[in-house]
């Protein structure tokens, strides 16, 4: 079986930043605190945990003055707030790359912009975007939301609209969605400020390009990790025989009679993930 394994499969800088960071922090102090998950996935959280890593939903469960880490997809205006009131220390892991969004959202709703988010409205990064907007802003998820966010744009009385975009959101679907809006908005000024980040970028792309050349293709990375969801999209897409997953152990099937097998692997998934269905793959 010839194995192919995407060169841009695994962490991302910014999750590489994080939990490297993180693992420093804990092995140093084991009274530290983590607001969610600091990545999206289960094996990274074990060992973090395993090194006495405490995982909070909310601040209102920890006492004033305790230590937190903010995870790379960062946290909302109101919970920076919440943190400076009960006198919190942060280790502010939140990605450069999320940093310069709610810099640019916050910069163009001061100058009477109203924001366009492709995003997914319930992602832990996109509530924290939105509460760096005003009210003036709103959310598309899927092509059919368009019509809607029309509306609120023309009772909003706003004439200047920036659209901007999940930093793990789908480029295709941006694309589709950002080529809807410069038909439809043509009598506003409109910047489309494609704020994907280049870690997803790629990913998608190599995705795109092994997935129809492979006999099949794995795709490896937590089941909450958007990134990695996208990356499934787009295989399933190219490749029927596609298969997500999370670590080898979900690998049930008989794949013995594929000749040529691509993997992929989402911002968050571990070279050790990876190294494991690899070697499982070889055995074959
Ligand atoms: S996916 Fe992009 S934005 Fe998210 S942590 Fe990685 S580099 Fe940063």
């Amino acid at each position: 079986m010839e194995i192919i394994v995407g060169k841009s499969a695994g962490f991302c800088g910014g999750v590489l930043n994080s939990v490297t960071k993180a693992t420093k922090y804990i092995e140093n102090d084991q009274n530290i605190y983590s607001l969610g998950e600091i990545v999206h996935n289960k094996e990274v959280i074990k060992k973090l945990e395993q090194k006495g890593l405490k995982i909070i939903n909310s601040l209102e469960e920890i006492d004033d003055n305790s230590k937190v880490i903010i995870r790379a997809h960062g946290i909302s205006k109101e919970t920076y707030a919440l943190a400076y009131k009960k006198n919190l220390t942060l280790y502010d892991l939140t990605c450069p790359k999320v940093l310069k969004i709610h810099d640019e959202v916050q910069k163009y709703t001061n100058n009477s912009y109203f924001v366009i988010l492709i995003a997914h409205k319930t992602h832990p990064e996109v509530i924290g975007t939105v509460s760096f907007c005003q009210a003036n802003s709103v959310i598309i998820e899927e092509k059919d939301e368009i019509k809607d966010a029309i509306n609120k744009i023309q009772n909003s009385g706003y004439h200047k609209i920036v659209v901007m975009a999940q930093t793990t959101f789908s480029l295709d679907l941006f694309n589709e969605i950002t080529n809807i809006l410069k038909e439809e908005l043509k009598d506003y000024e409109l910047i489309i400020n494609n704020t994907i980040c280049n870690a997803t970028e790629i990913r998608q792309k190599e995705t795109k390009l092994l997935a129809p050349n492979v006999d099949a293709m794995i795709i490896i990375g937590g089941k909450n990790s958007s990134n990695t969801k996208k990356l499934g999209d787009i295989s399933k897409s190219l490749c029927p025989n596609t298969y997500i997953i999370e670590t080898r152990d979900d690998l049930k099937e008989d794949l013995s009679h594929y000749n040529k097998v691509g993997i992929m692997a989402g911002a968050s998934t571990p070279k050790e993930s990876i190294d494991e269905v690899i070697k499982f793959l070889q055995k074959i």
